[in-house]
Protein backbone atom coordinates (compact mmCIF):
# COMPACT_ATOMS: atom_id res chain seq x y z
CA UNK A 1 0.00 0.00 0.00
CA UNK A 2 1.05 3.52 -0.70
CA UNK A 3 0.85 6.13 1.42
CA UNK A 4 1.10 8.77 -1.27
CA UNK A 5 -2.07 8.02 -3.64
CA UNK A 6 -5.76 7.65 -2.80
CA UNK A 7 -7.59 4.47 -4.14
CA UNK A 8 -10.04 4.89 -7.58
CA UNK A 9 -12.57 5.98 -5.07
CA UNK A 10 -10.47 8.89 -3.30
CA UNK A 11 -10.08 7.29 -0.62
CA UNK A 12 -6.46 7.36 1.79
CA UNK A 13 -7.58 4.27 3.96
CA UNK A 14 -10.50 5.24 5.53
CA UNK A 15 -10.06 9.11 4.88
CA UNK A 16 -11.54 10.78 1.78
CA UNK A 17 -14.05 10.21 -1.10
CA UNK A 18 -16.60 12.85 -2.09
CA UNK A 19 -19.21 13.82 -0.21
CA UNK A 20 -20.90 16.57 -2.17
CA UNK A 21 -24.60 17.74 -3.25
CA UNK A 22 -25.98 16.55 -6.22
CA UNK A 23 -25.89 19.57 -7.70
CA UNK A 24 -22.14 19.57 -7.97
CA UNK A 25 -21.75 16.05 -8.88
CA UNK A 26 -21.26 16.97 -12.85
CA UNK A 27 -18.16 19.48 -12.16
CA UNK A 28 -16.70 17.05 -9.88
CA UNK A 29 -16.77 13.75 -12.07
CA UNK A 30 -15.62 16.30 -15.36
CA UNK A 31 -12.58 16.99 -13.11
CA UNK A 32 -12.12 13.31 -12.02
CA UNK A 33 -12.27 11.97 -15.13
CA UNK A 34 -9.66 14.60 -17.09
CA UNK A 35 -7.42 15.12 -14.46
CA UNK A 36 -4.68 12.95 -14.47
CA UNK A 37 -4.82 12.16 -17.79
CA UNK A 38 -4.51 16.32 -18.45
CA UNK A 39 -1.61 16.48 -16.05
CA UNK A 40 0.42 13.29 -17.40
CA UNK A 41 0.22 14.71 -20.97
CA UNK A 42 3.35 16.05 -22.18
CA UNK A 43 2.16 19.52 -23.03
CA UNK A 44 1.12 20.30 -20.05
CA UNK A 45 4.18 19.02 -17.96
CA UNK A 46 6.31 21.39 -20.56
CA UNK A 47 4.31 24.48 -19.81
CA UNK A 48 4.00 23.58 -15.62
CA UNK A 49 7.54 23.22 -15.40
CA UNK A 50 8.36 26.55 -17.71
CA UNK A 51 6.01 28.09 -15.20
CA UNK A 52 7.70 26.62 -12.37
CA UNK A 53 10.95 27.52 -12.79
CA UNK A 54 10.77 31.17 -14.93
CA UNK A 55 7.82 32.56 -13.25
CA UNK A 56 7.39 31.14 -9.58
CA UNK A 57 11.53 30.48 -9.22
CA UNK A 58 11.69 26.84 -8.87
CA UNK A 59 14.10 24.96 -7.63
CA UNK A 60 13.96 26.89 -4.48
CA UNK A 61 17.24 26.55 -2.81
CA UNK A 62 17.97 23.67 0.35
CA UNK A 63 19.76 25.60 2.77
CA UNK A 64 22.02 24.50 4.90
CA UNK A 65 21.40 26.31 8.66
CA UNK A 66 24.97 26.33 10.44
CA UNK A 67 23.83 28.03 13.40
CA UNK A 68 20.53 26.63 13.73
CA UNK A 69 21.93 23.12 13.30
CA UNK A 70 24.68 24.39 16.20
CA UNK A 71 21.76 25.10 18.36
CA UNK A 72 19.71 21.61 17.80
CA UNK A 73 22.86 19.47 17.60
CA UNK A 74 21.47 17.97 14.26
CA UNK A 75 22.17 18.89 10.62
CA UNK A 76 19.09 21.31 9.59
CA UNK A 77 18.23 21.92 6.13
CA UNK A 78 15.53 24.54 4.92
CA UNK A 79 13.39 24.25 2.23
CA UNK A 80 13.04 28.17 1.35
CA UNK A 81 9.30 27.83 -0.06
CA UNK A 82 9.23 31.40 0.98
CA UNK A 83 11.64 32.40 -1.98
CA UNK A 84 8.42 31.55 -4.39
CA UNK A 85 6.84 33.86 -6.26
CA UNK A 86 3.84 35.34 -4.16
CA UNK A 87 6.18 34.36 -1.22
CA UNK A 88 4.48 30.87 -0.21
CA UNK A 89 4.55 27.39 -1.47
CA UNK A 90 0.89 28.33 -2.39
CA UNK A 91 1.77 29.48 -5.81
CA UNK A 92 3.09 25.67 -7.23
CA UNK A 93 -0.94 24.68 -7.25
CA UNK A 94 -2.28 27.58 -8.15
CA UNK A 95 -0.08 27.06 -11.35
CA UNK A 96 -0.80 23.75 -11.72
CA UNK A 97 -4.89 24.36 -11.31
CA UNK A 98 -4.73 27.18 -13.42
CA UNK A 99 -3.35 24.77 -16.20
CA UNK A 100 -5.80 22.35 -15.66
CA UNK A 101 -8.70 25.10 -15.80
CA UNK A 102 -7.56 26.04 -19.25
CA UNK A 103 -7.65 22.76 -20.90
CA UNK A 104 -11.01 22.22 -19.53
CA UNK A 105 -12.56 25.44 -21.17
CA UNK A 106 -13.06 27.29 -18.18
CA UNK A 107 -13.22 31.20 -18.38
CA UNK A 108 -13.98 32.23 -14.93
CA UNK A 109 -11.83 31.09 -11.89
CA UNK A 110 -13.57 31.10 -8.23
CA UNK A 111 -11.44 30.35 -4.72
CA UNK A 112 -12.04 30.89 -1.28
CA UNK A 113 -9.13 32.52 0.86
CA UNK A 114 -8.91 33.05 4.96
CA UNK A 115 -6.07 35.08 5.14
CA UNK A 116 -5.10 36.01 1.77
CA UNK A 117 -2.60 34.18 0.59
CA UNK A 118 -4.69 31.48 -1.30
CA UNK A 119 -6.53 34.65 -3.14
CA UNK A 120 -2.77 36.71 -3.84
CA UNK A 121 -1.78 32.80 -5.46
CA UNK A 122 -5.15 31.99 -7.65
CA UNK A 123 -5.18 35.77 -8.66
CA UNK A 124 -1.43 35.68 -9.65
CA UNK A 125 -2.25 32.94 -11.89
CA UNK A 126 -5.47 34.77 -13.46
CA UNK A 127 -3.82 37.33 -14.12
CA UNK A 128 -1.09 35.50 -15.43
CA UNK A 129 -3.71 33.73 -18.39
CA UNK A 130 -5.79 36.51 -18.71
CA UNK A 131 -9.03 34.83 -16.53
CA UNK A 132 -11.74 36.28 -14.60
CA UNK A 133 -11.17 36.24 -10.96
CA UNK A 134 -13.10 35.94 -8.07
CA UNK A 135 -12.16 35.39 -4.60
CA UNK A 136 -14.18 35.04 -1.87
CA UNK A 137 -13.27 36.01 1.36
CA UNK A 138 -15.17 36.26 5.06
CA UNK A 139 -15.84 40.21 5.81
CA UNK A 140 -14.09 39.67 9.01
CA UNK A 141 -10.49 38.56 7.07
CA UNK A 142 -11.45 41.36 4.28
CA UNK A 143 -10.98 43.99 7.74
CA UNK A 144 -7.66 41.95 9.35
CA UNK A 145 -6.24 41.32 6.00
CA UNK A 146 -6.19 44.70 4.11
CA UNK A 147 -2.47 44.41 2.57
CA UNK A 148 -3.28 40.72 0.60
CA UNK A 149 -7.07 42.35 -0.09
CA UNK A 150 -4.92 45.01 -2.31
CA UNK A 151 -2.96 42.80 -3.90
CA UNK A 152 -5.55 40.81 -5.15
CA UNK A 153 -7.64 43.95 -6.65
CA UNK A 154 -4.60 45.00 -7.85
CA UNK A 155 -4.14 41.68 -9.65
CA UNK A 156 -7.39 42.59 -11.01
CA UNK A 157 -9.68 40.01 -8.90
CA UNK A 158 -13.15 40.48 -7.23
CA UNK A 159 -13.07 39.97 -3.74
CA UNK A 160 -16.29 39.34 -2.50
CA UNK A 161 -17.09 39.20 1.06
CA UNK A 162 -18.97 36.24 3.34
CA UNK A 163 -21.53 37.98 5.49
CA UNK A 164 -22.92 34.85 7.06
CA UNK A 165 -21.85 32.90 10.26
CA UNK A 166 -17.91 33.35 11.50
CA UNK A 167 -17.33 35.56 8.20
CA UNK A 168 -14.34 33.61 7.91
CA UNK A 169 -12.17 31.00 5.96
CA UNK A 170 -15.61 28.35 6.75
CA UNK A 171 -17.56 30.79 5.72
CA UNK A 172 -16.09 31.88 2.32
CA UNK A 173 -15.46 28.39 1.73
CA UNK A 174 -19.64 27.93 1.36
CA UNK A 175 -19.99 30.92 -0.78
CA UNK A 176 -17.48 29.52 -3.46
CA UNK A 177 -19.20 26.00 -3.73
CA UNK A 178 -22.60 28.14 -3.95
CA UNK A 179 -20.89 29.76 -6.61
CA UNK A 180 -19.96 26.97 -8.12
CA UNK A 181 -23.22 25.10 -8.06
CA UNK A 182 -24.93 28.21 -9.62
CA UNK A 183 -22.41 28.36 -12.77
CA UNK A 184 -21.48 24.27 -13.55
CA UNK A 185 -19.98 25.00 -17.13
CA UNK A 186 -17.73 27.46 -17.23
CA UNK A 187 -16.26 28.11 -13.78
CA UNK A 188 -13.21 26.15 -12.30
CA UNK A 189 -13.02 26.37 -8.42
CA UNK A 190 -9.06 26.44 -7.52
CA UNK A 191 -8.99 25.19 -3.82
CA UNK A 192 -5.75 25.97 -2.11
CA UNK A 193 -5.12 22.59 -0.05
CA UNK A 194 -4.79 18.91 0.03
CA UNK A 195 -8.96 19.19 1.12
CA UNK A 196 -12.20 18.97 -0.72
CA UNK A 197 -14.08 15.96 -2.49
CA UNK A 198 -11.54 13.80 -4.58
CA UNK A 199 -9.58 14.61 -6.73
CA UNK A 200 -8.75 17.65 -5.04
CA UNK A 201 -6.58 16.49 -2.54
CA UNK A 202 -4.73 14.34 -4.86
CA UNK A 203 -4.11 16.81 -7.55
CA UNK A 204 -2.96 19.64 -5.25
CA UNK A 205 -0.13 16.48 -3.68
CA UNK A 206 0.31 16.02 -6.90
CA UNK A 207 1.29 19.62 -7.40
CA UNK A 208 3.29 20.55 -4.21
CA UNK A 209 5.39 16.98 -4.67
CA UNK A 210 7.89 19.39 -6.55
CA UNK A 211 8.92 20.15 -3.16
CA UNK A 212 10.00 17.14 -2.15
CA UNK A 213 10.95 16.05 -5.61
CA UNK A 214 13.79 18.93 -5.66
CA UNK A 215 14.98 17.69 -1.76
CA UNK A 216 15.78 14.45 -2.48
CA UNK A 217 18.02 15.54 -5.63
CA UNK A 218 19.62 18.45 -3.67
CA UNK A 219 20.30 15.99 -0.57
CA UNK A 220 21.84 13.63 -2.77
CA UNK A 221 24.18 16.40 -4.43
CA UNK A 222 24.87 17.93 -0.63
CA UNK A 223 25.26 15.20 1.62
CA UNK A 224 26.05 12.02 -1.12
CA UNK A 225 22.21 10.74 -0.05
CA UNK A 226 18.55 11.54 -0.84
CA UNK A 227 17.05 10.60 2.47
CA UNK A 228 17.16 12.68 5.14
CA UNK A 229 16.63 11.42 8.58
CA UNK A 230 13.39 13.51 8.80
CA UNK A 231 11.09 15.72 7.30
CA UNK A 232 9.62 18.96 9.20
CA UNK A 233 6.17 20.46 8.22
CA UNK A 234 3.01 22.77 9.37
CA UNK A 235 -0.14 21.76 8.58
CA UNK A 236 -2.90 23.68 8.13
CA UNK A 237 -4.93 22.08 5.55
CA UNK A 238 -1.77 20.33 4.56
CA UNK A 239 -0.84 21.10 1.31
CA UNK A 240 2.64 22.26 2.27
CA UNK A 241 3.51 18.79 4.06
CA UNK A 242 1.70 16.71 1.49
CA UNK A 243 4.45 18.48 -0.97
CA UNK A 244 7.50 18.14 1.21
CA UNK A 245 6.76 14.19 2.42
CA UNK A 246 5.44 12.91 -0.64
CA UNK A 247 8.39 11.13 -2.16
CA UNK A 248 9.63 10.02 1.42
CA UNK A 249 5.85 8.32 2.34
CA UNK A 250 6.78 5.22 1.25
CA UNK A 251 10.39 5.13 2.53
CA UNK A 252 10.27 3.72 6.19
CA UNK A 253 13.80 5.22 7.14
CA UNK A 254 12.58 8.60 6.71
CA UNK A 255 10.33 10.28 9.98
CA UNK A 256 7.60 12.32 8.92
CA UNK A 257 6.62 14.92 10.84
CA UNK A 258 3.52 17.01 11.12
CA UNK A 259 3.35 20.15 13.15
CA UNK A 260 -0.07 21.21 13.91
CA UNK A 261 -1.48 24.97 15.85
CA UNK A 262 -2.14 24.12 19.26
CA UNK A 263 -2.84 27.92 19.37
CA UNK A 264 -3.14 29.18 23.40
CA UNK A 265 -2.78 25.48 24.41
CA UNK A 266 -4.41 21.59 23.41
CA UNK A 267 -6.42 22.00 26.60
CA UNK A 268 -7.68 25.77 26.12
CA UNK A 269 -10.42 25.93 23.67
CA UNK A 270 -8.44 27.86 21.56
CA UNK A 271 -6.71 26.19 19.46
CA UNK A 272 -6.62 24.05 15.77
CA UNK A 273 -4.92 21.01 16.19
CA UNK A 274 -7.11 18.85 14.69
CA UNK A 275 -5.48 15.51 15.14
CA UNK A 276 -5.59 16.04 18.99
CA UNK A 277 -9.08 17.32 19.33
CA UNK A 278 -10.85 16.25 16.28
CA UNK A 279 -12.41 13.27 15.18
CA UNK A 280 -13.29 11.48 12.08
CA UNK A 281 -16.29 13.62 10.44
CA UNK A 282 -17.29 14.98 7.11
CA UNK A 283 -16.07 18.79 6.00
CA UNK A 284 -16.02 20.37 2.68
CA UNK A 285 -16.72 17.56 0.90
CA UNK A 286 -14.52 14.77 2.37
CA UNK A 287 -14.18 12.59 5.07
CA UNK A 288 -11.53 13.04 7.72
CA UNK A 289 -9.94 14.50 11.25
CA UNK A 290 -12.51 17.23 12.21
CA UNK A 291 -12.96 19.99 15.59
CA UNK A 292 -16.38 19.21 16.34
CA UNK A 293 -18.74 20.08 19.21
CA UNK A 294 -20.18 16.47 20.92
CA UNK A 295 -22.94 17.19 18.16
CA UNK A 296 -21.38 16.94 15.45
CA UNK A 297 -20.95 20.69 14.67
CA UNK A 298 -17.64 22.15 13.30
CA UNK A 299 -16.20 24.15 16.36
CA UNK A 300 -14.16 27.15 15.54
CA UNK A 301 -10.48 26.76 15.50
CA UNK A 302 -8.11 29.52 16.89
CA UNK A 303 -4.45 29.93 15.66
CA UNK A 304 -2.13 32.95 15.92
CA UNK A 305 -1.47 32.05 12.55
CA UNK A 306 -4.41 32.27 10.25
CA UNK A 307 -2.93 29.84 7.62
CA UNK A 308 -3.45 27.12 10.50
CA UNK A 309 -6.44 28.32 11.71
CA UNK A 310 -8.94 25.81 10.07
CA UNK A 311 -11.11 22.89 11.75
CA UNK A 312 -9.58 19.72 9.99
CA UNK A 313 -7.02 18.54 7.72
CA UNK A 314 -6.66 17.22 4.52
CA UNK A 315 -7.43 12.94 4.25
CA UNK A 316 -3.92 12.10 3.35
CA UNK A 317 -2.92 13.86 7.18
CA UNK A 318 -5.60 11.78 8.87
CA UNK A 319 -4.57 8.60 6.67
CA UNK A 320 -0.99 8.91 8.15
CA UNK A 321 -2.27 10.01 12.13
CA UNK A 322 -4.01 6.86 12.26
CA UNK A 323 -1.78 4.11 10.86
CA UNK A 324 1.15 5.95 12.86
CA UNK A 325 3.05 6.57 9.44
CA UNK A 326 3.30 10.63 10.74
CA UNK A 327 4.02 11.73 14.31
CA UNK A 328 1.59 14.47 14.69
CA UNK A 329 3.48 17.51 17.58
CA UNK A 330 1.89 20.76 18.00
CA UNK A 331 3.08 24.18 18.69
CA UNK A 332 1.16 27.01 20.38
CA UNK A 333 1.45 30.22 19.31
CA UNK A 334 3.87 31.23 22.03
CA UNK A 335 6.21 28.77 20.24
CA UNK A 336 5.87 29.50 17.52
CA UNK A 337 6.79 32.99 17.90
CA UNK A 338 10.05 32.08 20.05
CA UNK A 339 10.91 30.20 16.68
CA UNK A 340 10.79 33.04 14.28
CA UNK A 341 12.35 35.16 16.48
CA UNK A 342 15.05 32.96 16.51
CA UNK A 343 15.38 32.02 12.87
CA UNK A 344 15.60 35.54 12.36
CA UNK A 345 18.96 36.20 14.76
CA UNK A 346 20.01 32.87 14.13
CA UNK A 347 19.65 32.94 9.86
CA UNK A 348 19.32 36.18 9.14
CA UNK A 349 15.15 34.67 7.67
CA UNK A 350 11.61 36.35 8.87
CA UNK A 351 9.35 33.21 8.55
CA UNK A 352 5.39 33.10 7.86
CA UNK A 353 4.20 32.42 11.25
CA UNK A 354 2.42 29.34 9.55
CA UNK A 355 6.46 27.99 9.10
CA UNK A 356 7.65 29.41 12.64
CA UNK A 357 5.30 26.34 14.18
CA UNK A 358 7.37 23.94 12.07
CA UNK A 359 10.67 25.39 13.20
CA UNK A 360 9.05 25.38 16.90
CA UNK A 361 9.08 21.33 16.71
CA UNK A 362 12.91 21.29 16.88
CA UNK A 363 12.51 22.03 20.57
CA UNK A 364 10.50 18.98 20.58
CA UNK A 365 12.71 16.01 18.76
CA UNK A 366 16.13 14.98 19.40
CA UNK A 367 18.20 13.89 16.77
CA UNK A 368 22.31 13.90 16.37
CA UNK A 369 24.99 15.19 15.05
CA UNK A 370 24.74 12.51 12.04
CA UNK A 371 21.57 13.06 11.11
CA UNK A 372 19.80 15.15 8.56
CA UNK A 373 16.61 17.29 9.57
CA UNK A 374 14.87 19.02 6.56
CA UNK A 375 12.19 21.63 7.74
CA UNK A 376 9.69 23.24 5.07
CA UNK A 377 9.90 26.76 5.33
CA UNK A 378 6.50 27.18 3.73
CA UNK A 379 6.63 31.22 3.23
CA UNK A 380 8.29 34.42 4.46
CA UNK A 381 7.26 36.66 7.60
CA UNK A 382 6.23 40.23 5.63
CA UNK A 383 2.70 39.21 5.86
CA UNK A 384 3.22 38.87 9.44
CA UNK A 385 5.23 41.95 10.22
CA UNK A 386 2.45 43.31 12.46
CA UNK A 387 1.92 40.70 14.73
CA UNK A 388 5.88 40.55 15.05
CA UNK A 389 6.34 44.26 15.75
CA UNK A 390 3.56 43.77 18.61
CA UNK A 391 5.18 41.03 20.15
CA UNK A 392 8.66 41.93 19.20
CA UNK A 393 9.73 43.34 23.24
CA UNK A 394 8.28 39.53 24.61
CA UNK A 395 10.92 37.88 22.81
C1 LIG B 1 -1.50 28.74 3.63
C2 LIG B 1 -0.21 28.53 4.27
C3 LIG B 1 0.05 27.39 5.07
C4 LIG B 1 -1.00 26.39 5.42
O1 LIG B 1 -1.53 25.69 4.34
P1 LIG B 1 -1.14 24.19 4.06
O2 LIG B 1 -2.13 23.77 3.02
O3 LIG B 1 -1.29 23.43 5.32
O4 LIG B 1 0.25 24.19 3.56
C5 LIG B 1 1.32 27.22 5.59
N1 LIG B 1 2.30 28.13 5.38
C6 LIG B 1 2.09 29.23 4.62
C7 LIG B 1 3.22 30.18 4.43
C8 LIG B 1 0.84 29.47 4.05
O5 LIG B 1 0.66 30.57 3.32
Amino acid sequence: MSYKQPDEHGYYGEFGGAFIPEMLYRNVEELRENYLKIIESASFQEEYKLLLSDYAGRPTPLYYAARLSEKYGTNVYLKREDLCHTGAHKVNNTIGQILVAERLGKKRIIAETGAGQHGVATATVCALKGLECIVYMGEKDIERQAPNVARMKMLGASVVPAKSGSKTLKDATNEAIRDWINNPNDTFYIIGSVVGPHPYPDMVARFQSVISKEIRAQLQEKTGTELPTAVLACVGGGSNAAGTFYHFLDEPSVDIIAVEAAGCGIDTHMSAAATQLGKPGVLHGSKSYLMQTADGQVEEPYSISAGLDYPGIGPMHANLFVTGRGQFLNATDKEALQAAFELAKLEGIIPALESAHALAALNKISYTKNDTVVVCLSGRGDKDMDTYMREMQNY
